[in-house]
């Protein structure tokens, strides 16, 4: 079992601050009341810069106390919640063996779901497309476009479909001692995923390798559980790491290193519009975390130009 403790600052380093600012407000407003003498006559001048001076800081103090106070009852509620998840999620948050990485409500439901709930889901998406496309000026009564709202549909829940797997289906005990302990890897996974910020594809390859710590995965179960990952929505980091920390967890191997290289149809189409840009993230576990293992690895997959 792991923990995942929060990095966030507390309390006391919250109140730290605010003093630290009370502090400097006052030295630099005793500086203005000093320039301020020579200039108009003492006793005047302080008086103005007083006032001016107690505003000012009033003012800071009401912002500052606000957002401590709003940052506090944030945190606390956050804190809360970690607790309540943390008595229910038995297993590492990353790779839950149940098949729900990223555990909500609505993935539950999606996963024990039957077939009346599946027609209401599916019914939901329908009527939803439906809005969209009469929000960016189609007429959804159109003859080429009447039947795109349950195409699209389907095809949603298809490019999500990684949310009703789970690692040990996928796994099925195809794991086999095998005394092989050299380094394992299946290169150029195609990956369709779907970029959480925009609902919009990212496609790319996969590498994925391992070093076996006698005990070897049926070859063809590491796309699939690239598949399972990449089937949800994602950001790319999270992706290539919850890859591999699920090979991590089922088999125990001496390392596992994961490569994403794709390319996100959000940057390319939209914004920025990089045609040609690539992201490539990595994720090393274990011995791949020496770096001539790395290195074998990242030149075996043919990402060494950019990584070593
Ligand atoms: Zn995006």
């Amino acid at each position: 079992m792991r923990e995942y403790s929060s990095g966030c600052s507390s309390g006391p380093e919250a109140v730290e601050i605010h003093d630290t600012i009370d502090s400097r407000m006052k030295g630099r407003n005793e500086a203005r009341v000093k320039k301020v003498s020579r200039k108009r006559g003492r006793v005047r001048a302080r008086e103005i810069c007083d006032v001016n001076a107690n505003r000012t800081l009033s003012h800071r103090h009401t912002s500052l106390n606000t957002a401590i106070g709003d940052y506090g009852s944030e945190l606390n509620k956050k804190r809360e919640e970690d607790k309540s998840e943390r008595t229910v999620v038995s297993l590492s948050p990353v790779v839950d063996l149940d098949g729900l990485s990223q555990p909500s409500r609505g993935t539950r439901e999606r996963l024990e779901e039957n077939t009346e709930q599946a027609t209401v889901r599916l019914e939901k998406i329908r009527g939803a497309v439906s809005t969209i496309l009469e929000c960016i000026g189609e007429d959804p009564q159109r003859d080429g476009i009447l039947n795109t709202p349950t195409r699209y549909a389907k095809a949603m829940l298809f490019f999500t479909s990684g949310y009703q797997q789970n690692i040990n289906d996928i796994v099925n005990n195809a794991i086999f001692n095998e005394g092989h302990n050299e380094m394992v890897i299946v290169k150029d996974i195609d990956v369709f995923s779907m970029c959480e910020h925009h609902m919009i594809p990212f496609t790319g390859k996969m590498h994925i390798g391992y070093i076996p710590e006698n005990k070897v995965i049926g070859i063809s179960k590491l796309p699939r559980i690239a598949e399972m990952f990449s089937r949800r929505l994602q950001v790319q980091e999270r992706l290539t790491r919850q890859v591999a920390d699920a090979i991590m967890e089922v088999l125990q191997p001496r390392g596992v290193a994961v490569v994403v290289e794709s390319s996100h149809l959000c940057m390319v189409m939209r914004g920025v519009e990089k045609t040609t840009a690539t992201t490539i993230t990595t994720c090393t576990l274990g011995c791949f975390t020496r770096k001539r293992t790395r290195e074998e690895f990242f030149g075996l997959v043919g990402v060494n130009r950019t990584l070593a």
